[in-house]
C-alpha cells in the first residue's frame, strides 16, 4: 500500500536517525554556509529550515531511495558490479550526486552553488560520512543527501531574506 504523507515524513526522519545523522548536524552546515551573509542567523533558524526541507515529499523519497541502496550494499545484497561500485564509492559513478540533486532542485539556483561547495569542501558531518571507505559502513548516497538537504535549507533561508539572495546570485 502506498504510504500517507505523514508516514513517509516519519520514515525519512527515522532513516536519517538510524544512519547516525542528526538534524542539528545538518543545521550546523546551514549555519556555516549562511553566517557570512546574515549576521543575526541562529542555529534555531537553521534547524527550522532543515525541518521544512524534510517536509517535502521529493526530499523524503530521495532519502528513502538513497539510504536503501547504502543499506543493501552494506549487507552485500546488490548485484555485481553495482555492489562493488557503490561499496567503493567509485568517483565516476555519479548517480549518488544526481539523486541528491533532486533535493537541491526543489529550491532553485542558490542551492546548486551551496551543494557544489559542500561536495567539494566536505565539512563536518559530510567528512564523517565520506570517510566510510575503509569501514563496514556504506554512505555513498547519504553524504550527498545530507549535503543537498543543507544546501536546500540554506537556499530556503536565503529566499526568506532577500538581502542574502542578492549577494549569492
Ligand atoms: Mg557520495
Amino acid at each position: 500500500m502506498v504510504q500517507k504523507g505523514s508516514d513517509l515524513h516519519n520514515f525519512a526522519l527515522e532513516r536519517l536517525k538510524e544512519r547516525g545523522v542528526s538534524l542539528e548536524e545538518i543545521a550546523e552546515l546551514v549555519f556555516d554556509l549562511q553566517k557570512p551573509y546574515l549576521s543575526e542567523i541562529t542555529m534555531d533558524l537553521c534547524l527550522e529550515n532543515v525541518k521544512a526541507v524534510l517536509r517535502k515529499r521529493e526530499v523524503q523519497n530521495t532519502i528513502l531511495t538513497g539510504v536503501e541502496l547504502d543499506v543493501l550494499c552494506e549487507k552485500g545484497l546488490l548485484s555485481s558490479p553495482l555492489q562493488e561500485i557503490i561499496k567503493e564509492d567509485e568517483g565516476l559513478y555519479g548517480i549518488d550526486e544526481i539523486l541528491a540533486l533532486s533535493i537541491v532542485n526543489v529550491y532553485g539556483s542558490i542551492g546548486f552553488t551551496n551543494y557544489g561547495y559542500l561536495d567539494k569542501t566536505k565539512p563536518k558531518v559530510i567528512a564523517r560520512l565520506d570517510d566510510h571507505k575503509n569501514t563496514q559502513e556504506t554512505h555513498t548516497f547519504l553524504d550527498d543527501i545530507v549535503g543537498a538537504i543543507a544546501a536546500a535549507a540554506a537556499s530556503r533561508l536565503a529566499h526568506d531574506n532577500p538581502e542574502i539572495s542578492d549577494v549569492m546570485k
